[in-house]
């Protein structure tokens, strides 16, 4: 990947909750060691099961790093009209400036961005009137019509109050309202939790129409496998506030090397095959204790001696690159035939 290529990168991200408990403090590592290159024009999935850290991730990624949780170490890099910023080292006004013109953020459940007492339209006026100077109001309202008539919505949704929207509804307009400053990046944390499949998909392409039209980057966070199948074009799998596995989501899940996204993928739903699907044995780990090693150690059919000791790095091969002990040595041998 040339550098030019990359829109954001991390170095050893580390984000912990540290919680007061009755004796002193628990800290919860949530983030533990990320190291991530997204690039400009794809759309990025983020995989795991739940408290796995992902959404600890997408907001440290974001810089909405609120009490308790504390940015403990590391960096991320941002890249805009080609300098690099490291937005844990902007000032609020500059980190600011960099969300309003550069980002968006689409958050967990789309009723909290929304004011319930006034319509949508009005949503469209706020946002735009904090954003964009000498602006007439008829001006913005006529922006928001172009804009969701571009991105096929009914147009009548700007006359509704939020409560008056279905679920799925609301989260497109959250979508369409995030991609209406056309932001190189759109962070989307778990858009399609509680929507029935059907709505699901309108979800999903709505998020696809944006990226092909803007061509920008969608970071996407989701537990659902299925929908990173039909939306991403890489893929990292989280576990225990780590990266254990990053591909090209096609080759993710043609050619699983970790166990536990083997688990992950095994898991899905397949037609003509009634047979049992087998999920990883065991529960994730508590991020206030993790295992020693490599912290699926506990749940893994394949663990050997090694893995309850030492935590495993990355090994790369070409563009996959994976955190299992399995690897290691076939990454390294592939490295010295290749260099
Ligand atoms: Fe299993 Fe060991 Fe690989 Fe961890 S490092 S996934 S325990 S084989």
């Amino acid at each position: 990947m040339k550098p030019s290529d990359v829109v954001l990168r991390t170095e050893n991200l580390k984000a912990h909750y540290v919680l007061d408990v009755p004796g002193g403090q628990k800290v919860v590592r949530a983030v533990d060691g990320v190291e991530l290159q997204i690039r400009r024009n794809e759309i990025y999935g983020i995989a795991g099961e739940s408290g796995c850290g992902k959404s600890t991730l997408m907001k440290t990624l974001y810089a909405w790093v609120n009490r308790p949780l504390r940015l403990v170490e590391g960096s991320v890099f941002y890249s805009k009209d080609g300098q690099e910023f490291d937005v844990y080292a902007l000032n609020k006004q500059e980190l600011r400036r960099l969300r309003w013109t550069f980002m968006a953020y689409v958050p967990q459940g789309a009723m909290s961005i929304f004011n319930p007492v006034i319509k949508i339209k009005e949503t469209y006026r706020d946002f735009l009137s904090s954003h964009l100077r000498g602006k007439t109001v008829e001006e913005m309202f006529e922006m928001a019509k172009e804009h969701i008539e571009q991105l096929g919505l009914p147009v009548s949704i700007l006359e509704a109050y939020p409560h008056q929207l279905s679920g799925g509804m609301r989260q497109r307009v959250a979508i369409a309202l995030a991609a209406l400053l056309r932001p190189s990046v759109i962070f989307a944390d778990e858009p399609t939790t509680a929507l029935d499949v059907v709505v699901q998909r309108g979800v999903v392409q709505l998020l696809k129409d944006i990226q092909e039209r803007l061509h920008n980057t969608i970071i996407l966070v989701t537990h659902d496998m299925g929908i990173h199948a039909n939306v991403t074009d890489r893929l990292c799998i989280m576990y225990a506030g780590r990266i254990i596995e990053e591909a090209a989501t096609v080759e993710i899940f043609k050619n699983p090397l970790h166990p536990y996204t083997q688990f992950l993928i095994n898991s899905l739903p397949q037609f003509g095959d009634t047979g049992e699907r087998v999920s990883a044995p065991g529960q994730p780990p508590s991020l206030a204790n993790l295992p020693s090693g490599c912290a699926f150690h506990p749940r893994c059919p394949q663990a050997m001696p090694i893995c309850r000791e030492r935590r495993p790095e990355d090994t790369k091969l070409g563009e996959h690159r994976v955190a299992c002990w399995l690897h290691a040595e076939r990454g390294e041998a592939e490295y010295a035939a290749n260099s």
